[in-house]
């Protein structure tokens, strides 16, 4: 077959995806092409019922995220991420056929063209974006949905805070609370065992607003250590709002912490390792345990307040 009756099927079986994909009848004629008719619905003028169609197209067929230059497509013209084009060993996902590393220059230029609503939108984010600058608003909006904040297992589940407090009742059975002071005991029968890091949470429910107190044993370096420390189901703009204070006491000893919530934003496993927080060397620890040293008991009494 010649190159130009190639070209000819290749337009054609494009022309075909259109008008499937297409909600209204489409007569495959060239003026009807979806990109036009998408348009204005895709300004996100607020109740007008948006088109899909070009949305769709952006849309990697392999991870489902909207896909940013470099756009690859195989020689059948199916499109690709950049990033699922490296995972495929250079087979088209959709065909089969060898990938090759040609660009779709068209695709990048309609995305470029598009003003598109952040797709947190159903959470309440009423910001419009030229293409681009979507995908980099996406990744800090405030109303993007927060990863749960429980420590101990790889929990994959995300949502808004009281998604996420329904949640964590019911999946995690963490206690909860009321009240801006707190009283807790921690008590481990055997305190040298530090290595499996033992962690708890506790949620307080205060000033409207939820906090997670974290408690957990770990190592610096080659010393173990517990530590406790608060964060803020929130963004970090609101958290800074908040002041704590942590207070261990026993056996005549007493070591206090104020600090500033850190926002669930930041992960458990950073604010842990930035030491943002009160931090008990084990031996002093047991101290405050008091008796044989056999069984670690540690009183923490807390308070959160708001800054004026
Ligand atoms: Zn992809
Ligand atoms: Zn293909
Ligand atoms: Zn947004
Ligand atoms: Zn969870």
């Amino acid at each position: 077959m010649s190159l130009g009756g190639r070209f000819c099927e290749d337009v054609a079986e494009s022309r075909m995806a259109f008008a499937d994909s297409d909600v209204a009848t489409s007569t495959g004629d060239v003026r009807t092409s979806p990109f036009r008719k998408a348009a204005p619905g895709l300004l996100g003028i607020p109740g007008m019922p948006s088109n899909h169609n070009v949305h769709d197209l952006l849309e990697c067929p392999v991870c489902m995220n909207l896909m940013c230059p470099p756009i690859h497509q195989c020689p059948n013209g199916h499109t690709l991420c950049s990033s699922c084009k490296a995972r495929v060993h250079n087979c088209c996902p959709t065909c089969r056929n060898e990938l090759g590393n040609i660009r779709c220059l068209a695709l990048e230029k309609v995305a470029e063209s598009l003003d598109l609503p952040c797709r947190y939108q159903i959470y309440g984010c009423q910001d419009i974006f030229p293409y681009y600058s979507k995908l980099k608003h996406e990744k800090i909006c405030k109303y993007r949905p927060y990863n749960c904040p429980y420590a101990g297992a790889d929990c994959s589940v995300t949502g808004d805070i009281q998604l996420l407090m329904m949640h964590l009742k019911n999946d995690h059975k963490v206690d909860m609370h009321d009240g801006c002071t707190f009283n807790h005991r921690y008590v481990k029968s055997n305190p040298q065992e530090v290595d499996n890091a033992t962690w708890m949470l506790t949620i307080f429910n205060c000033f409207g607003r939820q906090f997670c107190l974290h408690f957990e044993a770990f190592h610096i370096g080659t010393a173990p250590v517990y530590m406790a420390f608060l964060r803020f189901m929130g963004d970090d703009d609101e958290a800074k709002q908040f002041t704590y204070s942590l207070e261990v006491s026993g056996s005549g000893r007493k070591l206090i912490w104020q600090g500033i919530p850190r926002s669930i934003r930041d992960s458990h496993r950073k604010v842990r390792d930035s030491q943002d927080g009160l931090i008990i060397q084990r031996n002093l620890a047991l101290f405050f345990s008091g008796g044989n040293r056999q069984e670690l008991k540690l009183k923490v009494a807390g308070r959160i307040w708001k800054e004026h």
